[in-house]
C-alpha cells in the first residue's frame, strides 16, 4: 500500500509524522506523494481539509484517515498516544471504507463559457466585501425566495458541525445524503422575505443561487477563499463523489459530536 502524509507544519505534528513515516516503511509500505492509497493527516480538521483538497483528484482510488495534534476533531479522531497502534492496523489490516457525503458547487459566469467547478468537505460559504448579497434562491427550478444579508453557507453532514453549526444549522448524521443551507443574518422587511430556517436538501434537488446585483461575490470553498466578480449564479448539490475514509475502529458519529459540544458530566446528569 501507498501512503502519504500531510502534517499541519507545527513541532508536535511533523515530530508525529516523521514517527508514522519511518514506522510505515520498515513495515515496507511506500511513501508515494502522487498517487497515495491512503492519506494520513496529522494536525487538525482545518490540516484534514487541507489534505482532502490535495488529493480531491482521486478521491476514487485514496482513503483518509485523520490524527489529532490539537483538541478532538471531527475528521481527525486518533489521538497522538494511539500511533503505534495505528500503524500496526495500516500495515496489518485492510481498511474498511466509510464513505460520507460532499457538496458540488458550480460557478457560472454571465459571459463565457468557462464554469468553474469544486467539491466542498464542510461548505461552501458566499458573502460580499460590498453590504449584502442579494440571490433570486431557486430550489429544484423553481423560485424559492429572494435573499438579500450577510450571506448563504450550504453544507455538507459532516460540515454541518462547522461553519453551519455556528449560523444555527442543525447537526446532520453523515449516513443522510444532502445538503443545508443556511442563512448569515438575512433581512426581512416588506420588500425582502426569507425562510429564516435552515434548509435540508435531499440528494438531486438543486439548489442555484442567481445574484440579482451584479457585484462581486467572495466564495469560500471550506478553508479557501477566492473573489468572483460577474457571476451568473451558483449551483449546489449533492455531489456524485464521496470522500472515503479508512476505519480501522468504530467512532460513532454522535460520539464525537458528543465528546466536541457536550461535557461528559452533562451527559452523565
Ligand atoms: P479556522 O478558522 O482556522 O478554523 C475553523 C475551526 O473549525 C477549527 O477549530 C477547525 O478545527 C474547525 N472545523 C473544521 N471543520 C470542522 C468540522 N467539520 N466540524 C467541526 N469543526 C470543524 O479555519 P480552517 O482550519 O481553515 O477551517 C476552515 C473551516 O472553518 C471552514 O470549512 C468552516 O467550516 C470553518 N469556519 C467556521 C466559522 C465559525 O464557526 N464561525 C467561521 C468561518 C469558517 P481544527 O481546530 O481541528 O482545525
Amino acid at each position: 500500500m501507498k501512503f502519504k502524509i500531510v502534517s499541519k507544519g507545527d513541532k508536535q505534528s511533523n515530530e508525529i509524522k516523521s514517527r508514522i513515516k519511518q514506522y510505515l516503511t520498515d513495515f515496507d509500505l511506500e511513501y508515494d506523494k502522487e498517487e497515495p492509497d491512503l492519506v494520513i493527516s496529522v494536525g487538525g480538521d482545518g490540516t484534514f481539509l487541507e489534505a482532502f483538497h490535495r488529493y480531491v483528484h482521486r478521491l476514487d482510488c485514496t482513503a483518509f484517515i485523520g490524527v489529532h495534534t490539537g483538541h478532538l476533531g471531527f475528521y481527525a479522531d486518533w489521538v497522538p498516544d494511539e500511533v503505534e497502534k495505528l500503524v500496526i492496523d495500516i500495515a496489518k489490516t485492510p481498511f474498511q471504507v466509510v464513505e460520507y457525503p460532499l457538496l458540488e458547487v458550480i460557478i457560472r459566469p454571465e459571459s463565457g463559457t468557462g464554469e468553474d467547478r469544486f467539491l466542498a468537505l464542510n461548505e461552501t460559504a458566499i458573502k460580499t466585501a460590498e453590504g449584502s448579497v442579494v440571490f433570486d434562491v431557486e430550489i429544484k427550478g423553481e423560485h424559492f425566495e429572494t435573499f438579500r444579508g450577510d450571506g448563504l453557507c450550504v453544507s455538507t453532514p459532516s460540515g454541518s458541525t462547522a461553519y453551519n453549526k455556528a449560523l444555527g444549522g442543525g447537526i446532520i448524521h453523515p449516513s443522510l445524503e444532502a445538503i443545508q443551507l443556511t442563512e448569515m443574518a438575512s433581512i426581512n422587511n416588506r420588500v425582502f422575505r426569507t425562510i429564516g430556517s435552515p434548509l435540508i436538501l435531499p440528494k438531486h434537488h438543486t439548489c442555484l443561487l442567481n445574484p440579482k446585483v451584479n457585484g462581486s461575490f467572495l466564495i469560500a470553498i471550506d478553508h479557501f477563499t477566492q473573489n468572483y466578480t460577474n457571476v451568473k449564479s451558483i449551483q449546489c448539490r449533492v455531489a456524485e463523489e464521496k470522500i472515503r475514509f479508512a476505519r480501522y475502529r468504530p467512532f460513532p458519529f454522535w460520539n464525537r459530536v458528543r465528546d466536541s459540544f457536550v461535557s461528559e458530566e452533562d451527559m452523565k446528569v
